[in-house]
């Protein structure tokens, strides 16, 4: 008899898990991701900022499960699902739409950036989700200093070294912090025109306060070290309006050539395509045991599901997705092999982090609150842990210490993956005079 067949679509933490829990079932496991890779999403920052370089958080999904022999590996993009003939569509370079039947499926498929409907923004503002957007916010970064250093009339040198982030969460508050390191250490006299120091870092929120996830006090702790640093925290205000002159706050104009949207994200579209119930926000209603109501057979976990608990819905975080995922696995395991279920899901919350700056974290556990030194590395031991490879945890781990030790970073390459726009027109004099 043919062996059951399960499809997890996203190779990100929730379909990992729930991939590497169904090692020892006697099932024909497919793992389909549109990228090669697997991506440590918290550090993408760091390659945004220079710290890390693309292959030190992304690992070839292959690779990871070269010894799990029930596992297959397949590179295409999920387009749709056939609920009641139970089989997904794939799209890759060749095919379009090719029809791959399950008896599980597992949709672990993430989220994606949400500009709150206001998609204009997007093409002064790249948000940061992928390796491609962290390599173009570094080519943004980099190459704002390289224009600037050009430039003769130091009126430009304003906008062209104002650095605006939208959006105080963890990851605007980890892209400011960075930065502000970046042209405080890093930068420092390798210029002769410019002082990178003089740069301008701005962090805009329209709620109070800088990480509203966390307490309070360690909110405070935060911006008190990111203005420490040097960084502007306006908060209170969202921005009306970003162009390609820069944003408006409040009524203000920031001039800004370097605009990164660090704000909202959308589930992906697994809502749609299984044509079923959704929260608000388009994730997916799960039941206590991750399921769809009405199809025991299909699992959502991670960024796309929503599920309850407490009554309260659980974070888009690595953690939620990676126990979800283990979960599913172990459940379907369970029901192949005719064993004990396990019972319902429930999430272990072991605690949420935030770096600000070089030695800086905020660290929240239970009761537990911290910042600082102590902090920052409980941060790095974690966040080393669950990098994929033993490879990529020493290499990462080497270039902290090197890092800190020289403010010294991996990577500052703009590499230009498509034709850049000639400088004539780029800075044509009309241009030049409204600026
Ligand atoms: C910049 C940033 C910083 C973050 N920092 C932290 C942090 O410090 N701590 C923390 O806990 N969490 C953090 N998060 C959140 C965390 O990364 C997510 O909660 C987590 O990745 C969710 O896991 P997932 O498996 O649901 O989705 P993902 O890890 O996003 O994986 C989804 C996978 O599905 C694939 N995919 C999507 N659509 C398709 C399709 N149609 N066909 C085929 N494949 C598809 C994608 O390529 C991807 O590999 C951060 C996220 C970002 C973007």
């Amino acid at each position: 008899m043919s062996q059951p067949r399960i499809v997890i679509v996203g190779g990100g933490f929730g379909g990992l898990a729930a991939a590497k829990a169904l090692k020892k079932t006697p099932a024909e496991v497919t793992l389909i991701d549109r990228t090669n890779h697997h991506l440590f999403q918290p550090l993408l920052y760091q390659v945004a900022t220079s710290v890390l370089s693309p292959n030190q958080i992304g690992f070839p999904i292959r690779g990871i499960f070269k010894n799990q022999r029930n596992t297959t590996v397949i590179l295409g993009e999920v387009t749709g699902v056939d609920r009641d003939n139970k089989c997904i569509f794939v799209s890759d370079k060749d095919r379009l739409d090719v029809p791959l039947s399950y008896d599980y499926l597992v949709l672990a498929t993430g989220a994606t950036h949400s500009y709150f409907g206001q998609n204009e923004f997007e093409e002064f503002a790249p948000g940061l989700k992928s390796l491609a957007d962290a390599e173009e916010t570094r080519n943004k970064i980099l190459q704002a200093f390289e224009l600037a250093e050009a430039e003769e009339d130091p009126s430009r040198h304003r906008d062209l070294l104002t650095f605006v982030l939208v959006g105080a969460g963890p990851t605007g508050v980890e892209m400011a912090g960075a930065l502000a390191v970046l042209v405080k250490t890093t930068l420092k006299s390798n210029f002769r025109r410019i002082d990178p120091a003089s740069a301008r870092v701005v962090l805009v929120d329209r709620s109070p306060r800088v990480l509203g996830t966390f307490s309070e006090q360690l909110s405070q702790a935060a911006k008190q070290r990111l203005e420490n640093l040097g960084v502007e925290v306006r908060l209170g205000h969202g921005v009306d309006q970003i162009d390609a002159d820069g944003v408006v706050v409040a009524g203000e104009r920031i001039a800004s050539k370097t605009v990164i949207w660090t704000a909202g994200v959308a589930p992906s579209p697994a809502g749609k395509w299984l044509r079923v119930e959704t929260d608000h926000a388009g994730r997916v209603r799960v039941q206590d045991d991750l399921t769809v109501p009405g199809h025991p057979e299909i699992f959502v976990i991670g960024d796309t599901a929503a599920f309850q608990q407490d009554g309260k819905p659980l974070p888009g975080v690595a953690q939620v997705a990676m126990q979800q995922g283990r979960y599913a696995g172990k459940l379907i395991h369970t029901r192949i092999t005719d064993s004990k279920q396990p019972a319902p899901f429930r999430y272990f919350d072991k605690g949420t982090m935030a770096v600000v700056g070089k030695g800086f974290a905020v660290l929240q556990s239970g009761k537990v609150q911290m910042s600082g030194l102590g902090a920052w590395l409980v941060w790095a031991f974690v966040h080393l842990q669950f990098l994929a490879t033993s490879g990529l945890r020493l290499s990462v781990f080497l270039q902290w210490i090197w890092t800190f030790v020289t403010g010294q970073r991996g990577s500052r390459l703009i590499v230009n993956h498509h034709t850049s726009t000639p400088v004539s027109t780029a800075v044509s004099e009309p241009a030049r005079g409204a600026a």
